[in-house]
């Protein structure tokens, strides 16, 4: 079962993640972390993704493709896959289907985990941090008892930087232009769950594998 999750910042596509691949034994396919391990590795795609980071400038989808092509060259990838962070575009989804094509795979379905931005604002903006021993709150959900001090070890709560809602409305406008053509395009090969995200983990795990039902 090849599998690929499309999610927004604060849709909860780490916890899901990490649920089908320990669940469904899948190899998770992280663009982002391939990177890193090439670059730690010095493979000649690392050193040429490398030479981009180091110009703190974004990585072309060419060294990403190589990537792609070497992770999937790898004999664990048959058991099933997991893509995540990636395609990001509808030039990266027609390259990844190519791709595949060559090798004889194919994404058999596309989890899209469904959020209002409305909530993801709250999720998101709300989120307090407890610097000392690491408790997250939210203001919306999960208020600490006394505004602003942490319930555990009593330190104050801070907010991460990129939390606001200036950073969080940008980042949000980004993934919908560039999201919504690649959802229409695995749409258009009918193989995409509409997941409700809004839900709690278990519900939104349970509505995934009942989408996934007669593919493992
Ligand atoms: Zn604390």
């Amino acid at each position: 079962m090849n599998l690929l999750i499309i999610g927004a910042p604060g849709a909860g596509k780490g916890t899901m993640s990490d649920l089908l691949i320990n669940n469904f034994h899948l190899v998770h396919v992280s663009t982002g972390d391939m990177l890193r391990a090439a670059v730690k590795a010095g493979t000649p795609v690392g050193l040429k993704a490398q030479e981009y980071m180091n110009k703190g400038a974004l990585v072309p989808d060419e060294v990403i493709h190589d990537i792609i092509v070497e992770r999937l060259s790898q004999d664990d990838v048959n058991d099933g896959f997991l893509f995540d962070g990636y395609p990001r575009t509808l030039n990266q989804a027609e390259d990844l289907d190519a791709i595949l094509k060559q090798i004889g795979k194919k994404i058999d379905r596309v989890i899209n985990l469904d959020i209002e931005d409305e909530e993801l604002i709250k999720r998101i903006t709300g989120r307090r941090l407890c610097p000392t021993c690491g408790e997250i709150f939210n203001i919306y959900y999960k208020a600490p008892a006394k505004e602003g001090v942490c319930d555990k070890c009593g330190a104050d709560l801070i907010q991460r930087k990129d939390d606001n809602l200036e950073s969080l409305t940008v980042r949000l406008e980004e993934y919908h232009k560039n999201t919504q053509p690649v959802i229409e395009y695995y749409e258009a090969a009918d193989i995409v769950s509409h997941i409700n995200a809004k839900q709690g983990v278990n519900e939104v795990f349970e509505d995934i594998k009942a989408a996934l039902e007669g593919l493992c």
